[in-house]
């Protein structure tokens, strides 16, 4: 029976009193009766213009006319098809820009709430304990550098097709940014291991601490691989140039947010002041929020220029962090070379500039100052350079360069994700991943 109700089913979540209290995921999803009454809302339309909105083009209406027909196992098997990883994807992808941003139940009321019924179907799969075939292994070989996104969906799919994939990973957990960089609030270390594990099942050979430059080069991989994958991101933090790097309590967003979610580090500070306007900086402000401190964002823009997804900014809005718009950082205020406030000027909005942005002017003799113990960088960042210079892999702006077929300046050797792409989407670097495996697995067989 259809649901006609022009708004979405709730999906359940932490008391807002509970959830700035700990790190525990805030949204907790569908229960089984609330995915079918939500799946019962879509309308199964012909020329599903959500398939379009989404970047790997999953067959949207089918995984959720399965879930209205209770077939669980069919809807997982139709994500499948396109994503490896359901209950990643369900959790991270920017669902409100991508597939419900274009679905027809928008228009006069609710999106279908595309991203938890993914989730719940991923979910369901994880709690059943089914396992997955084991593919027939073929002698054809493929390494994989980093094990964020991108470089466990080319494995993914290269080894559903017998290929032995190995993976090598620079840090001790596999997941990259997923692991690393996105607090457990948003996405479970114990969901990343699931899918991690079905990696395992797929007989992926997963290797940590194995660092490109340090442990092995991309040359040196060749002699043993068929083709060599790399997906290692883009690392390298980008700095504002005000001295910030010499000063103690400094941190970017990478160090900040690896520290409290991967080693449980907690800080002292009492004023954390956030800089930059993306998911990042979000994720960043909520996890100070959690800290106990007074969480500021600062943006030289407004909150409508803020590339941040809405429902990450309103979360962050919800939960009590400070916005400070048109504001931008000119010196940092120190003492014992330990920062204690930030010297700020107030910025207006001019023409618009090649990001199709008004762009920030500072206004004169607009200077003021603010309390700030803490202060994190989340305004970018670009790959890691100096670990390939040795390769003879070419850079350019700040990114790996490829052609058309995800194929590096050297012969063999592919790049995906935010290596080429510079700070991206989660879902932009699994279709990377997902489309260099098939010119991978073309590559090796013609060779
Ligand atoms: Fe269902 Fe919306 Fe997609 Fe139509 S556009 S099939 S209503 S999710």
């Amino acid at each position: 029976m259809s649901n006609l109700n022009s708004k979405r089913v709730p999906v359940a979540t932490q008391k807002l009193s509970d959830s700035i209290n700990n790190f525990d995921e805030v949204i907790l999803g569908y229960d089984e009766k609330n995915a079918i009454l939500e799946a019962s809302r879509c309308l199964n339309c012909k020329n599903a213009p959500c398939v379009k909105g989404c970047p790997i083009n999953i067959d949207i209406p089918s995984f959720i006319n399965f879930i209205k027909n209770k077939d669980y196992e069919n809807s997982y098997k139709t994500l499948m098809l396109k994503t490896n990883f359901p209950s990643i994807c369900g959790r991270v992808c920017q669902h409100e820009k991508q597939c419900e941003g274009k679905c027809v139940r928008g228009i006069k009321g609710e999106a279908i709430s595309i991203g938890n019924l993914e989730r719940f179907v991923g979910d369901m799969f994880i709690k059943s304990n089914k396992s997955i075939a084991k593919p027939q292994l073929i002698s054809k070989k493929v390494a994989i550098i980093g094990s964020g996104p991108s470089g466990i969906s080319c494995a993914s799919n290269l080894a559903k097709n017998g290929i032995n994939v190995t993976i090598f990973e620079a840090l001790p957990y596999f997941g990259g940014v997923l692991y690393y960089g996105i607090p457990e609030f948003r996405l479970p270390n114990r969901i990343i291991n699931e899918e991690i594990n079905k990696l395992k099942l797929l007989n992926v050979n997963l290797e940590s601490n194995k660092k490109l430059g340090a442990d092995f080069s991309a040359n040196s991989l060749k002699k043993e691989f068929d083709a060599i994958y790399i997906s290692s991101g883009a690392d390298e933090q980008k700095y504002l140039g005000i001295a910030e790097k010499s000063i103690k309590n400094v941190m970017t967003a990478k160090e900040f947010l690896s520290a409290v979610n991967v080693d449980k580090k907690t800080f002292n500070a009492k004023n954390i002041v956030i800089i930059g306007g993306g998911n990042v900086a979000m994720d960043a402000a909520r996890v100070a929020v959690r800290l106990k401190a007074n969480s500021t964002i600062i943006y030289r823009r407004t909150k409508e220029e803020m590339p941040a997804n809405k429902d990450e900014l309103n979360a962050a809005l919800l939960e009590g962090v400070n916005f400070k718009e048109l504001v931008n950082p000119i010196r940092i205020l120190s003492k014992d070379n330990i920062i204690y406030g930030l010297e700020c000027i107030k910025m207006e909005l001019g023409e618009l500039d090649s990001s199709n942005r008004r762009s920030p002017k500072p206004i004169i003799n607009s200077e003021f100052k603010i309390d700030c113990d803490l202060f994190i960088l989340a305004i970018g960042s670009k790959v890691e350079e100096e670990l390939f210079i040795n390769e003879n892999i070419k850079i350019n702006k700040e990114k790996i360069l490829v052609d058309e077929n995800y194929k590096t300046s050297i012969d063999g050797v592919f790049a995906g994700g935010d290596a080429i792409r510079g700070p991206s989407t989660v879902v932009l670097a699994m279709k990377d991943g997902i489309n260099a495996a098939k010119i991978i697995k073309d590559y090796i067989f013609e060779k």
